[in-house]
């Protein structure tokens, strides 16, 4: 039977071969760690998508609105990116919405869009109609 390492401090593990990890410090350090290791791709697109949501929040906040129409260049001045969303929604054919997170936009012409602060509530609704 061949000893095996504990994955996070390469100390031999007593007892249960099938044991990945000395104890529950060892296993946190490790995924703590793969969670840094594996995600620069991860962190750097919730980023985006997380500073589109700030800024369609920025935009909306001064003027107390659910929507307000802006021009796209505004936007792009600011750094947001049009091809990172969350989710499309499209209640019928003409309209569409892009949001990112509780926050979207939805197109009106080539210059203009319209930003739009998530009202569907969708998952508290749902929550509510599960009881
Ligand atoms: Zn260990």
């Amino acid at each position: 039977m061949t000893d095996k390492n504990c994955l996070a401090c390469d100390r031999p593990i007593k007892g249960r071969t099938d044991k990945k990890f000395c104890d529950d410090s060892c296993r946190n350090n490790y995924n703590n760690h793969m969670n840094c290791y594996t995600s620069p791709l991860v962190r750097n697109v919730n980023n985006i998508l997380k500073r589109n949501r700030k800024i369609l929040e920025d935009l909306l906040a001064p003027y107390d609105k659910k929507v307000l129409v802006i021009e796209r260049q505004k936007l792009v001045e600011r750094g947001f990116q049009f091809d990172y969303i969350t989710e499309h929604y499209h209640p019928d054919k003409k309209e569409h919405y892009y949001y990112c997170y509780d926050y979207g936009y939805r197109p009106i012409d080539q210059e203009k869009v319209l930003a739009v602060k998530d009202t569907r509530k969708k998952h508290s609704s749902r929550e509510r109609s599960r009881r």
